[in-house]
């Protein structure tokens, strides 16, 4: 048997922790792994893309356990009442190759995303950043300001969407946390949104080369966290603001950002610098108070690991966590057949299989 947790499940684990204190401490989780970079077996996300989207796999290993997510983007889905990221995972044992866990993660992407949004801003953004701009106030949105509300400081929100419904959908949902410390203004542009702002989370979907920032927005010392763009062909920022003199680039896994971050847009001897490097102190996450910051987000598999494993261990402390039979449990490992069973194992006739093909077949 497999542990099995479904969204529901993760509706309940959210809720008994609250979404700032579970991502407070996925952020950790996710911290304490990407400490260990060394140890991780790390690719580029397999990724198939269509007109409408795309659809990727995600693995890594740390030579104990395996992980892969399962992970699509689909922005026009919204206009089609389905959501734009839907996922799902497994933890598996290295030692044996068997599954420990399948588990949802289409409500887990959003809060390790902004886990490991926030985490990126407490190495790079400046300490005393109180106002953030939040642009794209869709499915990740909340989640994006609850994090940095949380685990930086943010006491003010500025935010911004093309779609008024979308940005009607934040503020209620904001209004029902009733966080009197956090209070938000509704921007009639992104200008007017990024405007004074400490910090700049674009976390927009549209497949395209969006320049929903442009260099004349960005002042010193912000720190920009680019969420949205995650694919080739898919990106946020002009170009000229990763090229700015006083700019540093953050990034996850480079071989994959080159490919699906905003750094795409620049040749490939462009300069960033993983976040690894950063947690290691091989490299700063800010130099100076003035310097603009970028964390080039797009998502990498150490995060969906740490999430999958910190949900193990949840789920390990339930009374009864919840299973599926995804792998059979054999006396005689070698008899699979015997699964089967006598009457399931006899071998039928072709004109037998055909009435039961029939039999299955909807009409
Ligand atoms: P969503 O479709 O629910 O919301 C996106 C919002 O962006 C929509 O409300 C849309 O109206 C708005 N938007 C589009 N263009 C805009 C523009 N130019 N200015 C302002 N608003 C604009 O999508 P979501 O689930 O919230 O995901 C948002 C993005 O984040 C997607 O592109 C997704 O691929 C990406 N994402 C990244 C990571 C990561 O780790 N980096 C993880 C999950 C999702």
């Amino acid at each position: 048997m497999v542990d099995y947790i479904g969204t529901e499940d993760m509706q309940r684990i959210v809720a008994g922790a609250g979404p700032a204190h579970f991502m407070q401490a996925l952020a950790a989780e996710i911290e304490s792994d990407y400490r260990r970079w060394g140890e991780f077996d790390k690719s580029a996300r397999h990724a198939i893309h269509s007109p409408t989207g795309v659809i990727e796999l995600m693995p890594t290993s740390d030579g104990q356990m395996y992980s892969f997510k399962y992970v699509n983007g689909h922005p026009q889905n919204a206009a089609r009442g389905l959501l734009t990221v839907t996922a799902f995972g497994v933890l598996a044992d290295v030692a044996t190759g068997y599954p420990l866990l399948l588990s949802e993660l289409t409500l887990t992407t959003p809060l390790r995303t902004a886990a490991m949004s926030a985490l990126a801003a407490r190495w790079m953004a400046r300490p005393d950043s109180r106002v953030m701009a939040l642009i794209g106030n869709g499915a990740q949105s909340e989640f994006q300001a609850i994090a940095f509300h949380h685990m930086l400081g943010i006491r003010e929100l500025r935010l911004f969407d093309v779609d008024a419904r979308a940005t009607n959908k934040l503020t209620r949902n904001l209004q029902a946390l009733g966080l009197d410390d956090l209070p938000f203004t509704r921007c009639r542009s992104v200008v007017e949104a990024v405007e004074g702002a400490d910090i700049v989370t674009t976390v927009t979907a549209d497949k395209r080369n969006a320049t929903v920032l442009t260099p004349e927005m960005i002042a010193p010392g912000m720190h920009l966290n680019a969420v949205g763009g995650d694919c080739p062909g898919k990106t946020e920022l002009h170009a000229d603001i990763l090229r700015r003199a006083d700019a540093r680039v953050v990034v996850e896994y480079e071989p994959q950002s080159r490919v699906e971050g905003e750094i795409q847009q620049l040749p490939a001897d462009f300069a960033v610098t993983e976040f690894a490097q950063v947690l290691s102190g091989a490299a700063p996450g800010r130099a100076s108070a003035a310097e603009v910051t970028i964390f080039d987000s797009v998502g990498f598999a150490l995060e969906d690991y740490s999430a999958l494993r910190y949900l193990y261990k949840l789920q390990g402390q339930q009374n009864q966590p919840r299973k599926i039979d995804l792998i059979p449990h054999l006396d005689n490992p070698k008899d699979l057949f015997g699964l089967l069973g006598a009457s399931g194992a006899r071998c039928h006739s072709a004109q037998t299989i055909h009435a039961l093909a029939a039999e299955l077949t909807p009409p």
